[in-house]
């Protein structure tokens, strides 16, 4: 039995249709599987999901509750640092393992150097030629080296296309480049499906994203000069992460702030509602922006052939499957 498991950055689970997206609903209209949604762990950014993808463990156990996070008083990028629990490609080492990665930070993100073998090669973008508008490697970079991990014979295969979270930064999540990109990701899962046909009695596909999008009007939440120096600030769209000594009641005062936890190594995450985002800037700097609590929202689809996968359709179908779901459910699944 092999597991795939592919994510679809920042997909809108209510995209999937027989017109946009083809391929995608032909794996969820197939016997045995199931589409729906998933809620993301907050902040709903792609690291602190990623980690919990690949871990089962919620950010208070990995550590990883933004894009960046703060270590001895200083910022690091999630990459640089990882999760602080065991991964799916160490636990499942005997199954086999293989990462092909469209965001070559994933590769610290989810320790993915320790699965067999992974891409980009130690999480260096400057061996890919063909990147993104935000500097990440292409759909189209992404999509041989997929292939070929499908046509080899690690048991579990973890995929990542970037593409539609890029162009829904850019141009806004309603726009026609990431309505494209929708269109583009489901073409190569066409391709895929061509490569895994042979095997598809023998797989369990999952296929997830990591939050939605949402449009942003503005003005942003200026933090820093709300909460003063000595706080640091980690803007990350719709969320941020606060570190440092202040009193946590001043948030109430700050307009657009919507909630806020503090977590027990003393950094404390913030969300503000639909539109806003954080930032010193005026203007926002992207057209579409998650990380609050409104972007959470997941796709959740289980396909393929293997009988393995019905207890994974089984709990799509009861709703919001929590990001932390995934890992644990394919561990039972591999023992
Ligand atoms: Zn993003």
């Amino acid at each position: 039995m092999r597991i795939v498991f592919l994510v679809l950055d920042a997909f809108d689970p209510v995209r999937l249709s027989p017109r946009l997206t083809p391929n995608l609903w032909g794996w969820a209209n197939t016997d045995g599987a199931m589409a729906g949604t998933g809620q993301a762990v907050m902040a709903s950014c792609t690291y602190p999901n990623h980690a919990s993808f690949i871990t089962g463990q919620l950010p208070a156990a990995h550590g990883i509750h933004t894009n960046h996070v703060v270590r001895d008083g200083k910022v690091r990028g999630a990459w640089e640092v990882g999760p602080a629990v065991p991964t799916l490609f160490e636990t499942l080492s005997d199954r086999g393992t293989e990462a092909v990665l469209g965001d070559h930070h994933l590769i610290g993100v989810m320790r993915a150097a320790t699965a067999d073998r992974h891409w980009p090669a130690a999480g260096d973008v400057t061996q890919v030629d063909d990147l993104d508008l935000l500097g990440y490697p292409s759909d189209q970079a992404v999509l041989p080296h997929l292939v070929k991990a499908l046509s080899g014979d690690a048991g579990f295969v973890f995929g990542y296309f970037g593409s539609i979270d890029t162009y829904s930064h850019v141009y806004g999540p309603d726009s026609e480049e990431a309505i494209d990109a929708y269109r583009e990701v489901d073409q190569k899962i066409g391709v895929l499906q061509e490569e895994i046909a042979s095997r598809w009695e023998d797989s369990v596909m999952i296929v997830v994203s990591d939050h939605i999008q949402d449009t942003v009007a503005g003005p942003g939440i200026d933090l820093h000069t709300a909460l003063g120096e000595g706080v640091v600030v980690i803007d990350e769209g719709s969320a941020a992460l606060l570190s440092g000594g202040f009193d946590v009641d001043l948030l109430t005062s700050v307009a657009g702030v919507q909630g806020w936890v503090s977590h027990p190594d003393g950094t404390t995450l913030v969300w503000c509602g639909p539109g806003r985002y954080f930032g010193r800037s005026e203007e926002p700097v992207f057209l579409g922006i998650h990380g609050g609590n409104h972007t959470r929202s997941q796709l959740a689809l289980v396909s393929g052939g293997s009988p393995a996968r019905f207890p994974l359709s089984a709990a799509v179908r009861q709703g919001s499957v929590p990001a932390t779901y995934w890992a644990n459910a394919i561990r039972d699944m591999m023992k």
